[in-house]
């Protein structure tokens, strides 16, 4: 899904911006889609 708000992204630190790709990693958390595990990026 896409980002709807300016956060940060916990796996590479950097920042995600409104309009990216975001995907939940293994904590729950939102990080970039690029960045969540590979099992989770269908979810
Ligand atoms: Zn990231």
């Amino acid at each position: 899904m896409k980002a709807k708000f300016k956060t940060s992204c916990v796996e590479c630190g950097d920042q995600i911006s409104p309009g990216k790709e975001i995907a939940k990693n293994g904590s729950g958390t939102w990080v970039h889609k690029h960045c969540a595990p590979e099992a989770l990026e269908f979810a």
